[in-house]
């Protein structure tokens, strides 16, 4: 089974990983945490660059994760940069509270999580994955599980019960931006001959 080092410092990606890849793909954590300069300007250049760098630094195949909350009227903010929205703000909650008043005022509130992964196997076999789920953004926080903005998203889902991520647990391990993106990695390498 092929194994990676997992190039992140969240907790909460990890275990998210740990559930996806279960039986399938050994990930494990790094010995250390390192903290690259994320410089990229899209989500495959960060997680190459995480992926890299872990790769680097432990001489072992790595897999790093990219990912945001994309909001479509609010073009210039969150996206790539997500994790370095409102800096001076100390939790999650407050972020999510400070994207509701930018929304205030707002009725398009369609938004969409993305996730890209980048397998860094060696040098020559670099790949990479792409998973997103749309949804639109709510008027209040929801919901305990997940981590960063789920609970104010609400994913587009047949039930159309205004559920946010935080309140749906297994739904988002079967169907967010990072549970596609992870399905399109195993899919390639069922029949990946190292
Ligand atoms: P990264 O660690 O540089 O990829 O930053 C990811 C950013 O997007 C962080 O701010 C996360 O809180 C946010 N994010 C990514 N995936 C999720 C998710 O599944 N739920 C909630 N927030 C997420």
């Amino acid at each position: 089974m092929l194994e990676l080092i997992l190039a992140t410092g969240n907790a909460h990606k990890a275990e998210e990983f740990q559930v996806l890849f279960q039986g399938s793909l050994v990930i494990k954590s790094a010995p250390s945490g390192l903290n690259p300069d994320e410089t990229g300007k899209t989500y495959a250049e960060n997680a190459l660059i995480k992926a890299k760098a872990y790769y680097d630094a432990f001489n072992a195949p790595a897999l790093a994760d990219d990912s945001g909350l994309n909001v479509t009227s609010l073009p210039d903010i969150l996206g790539v940069q997500s994790a370095r929205f409102r800096e001076d703000l100390p939790s999650y909650s407050d972020k999510c509270q400070a994207l509701l008043k930018l929304l205030e005022q707002e009725s398009q509130r369609e938004a969409y999580f993305s996730c890209t992964l980048c397998f860094y196997l060696n040098p020559s076999e670099i790949y990479f994955f792409e998973g997103r789920v749309n949804g639109v953004i709510g008027t209040e926080l929801k919901g305990e599980k997940g981590f960063g903005y789920d609970p104010i998203f609400i994913p587009t889902r047949k039930e159309n019960d205004g559920a946010s991520l935080a309140q749906l647990p297994e739904w988002k391990n079967a169907f967010s931006h990072r549970a596609k993106a992870s399905e399109a990695a195993l899919q390639f390498f069922k029949n990946y001959k190292n």
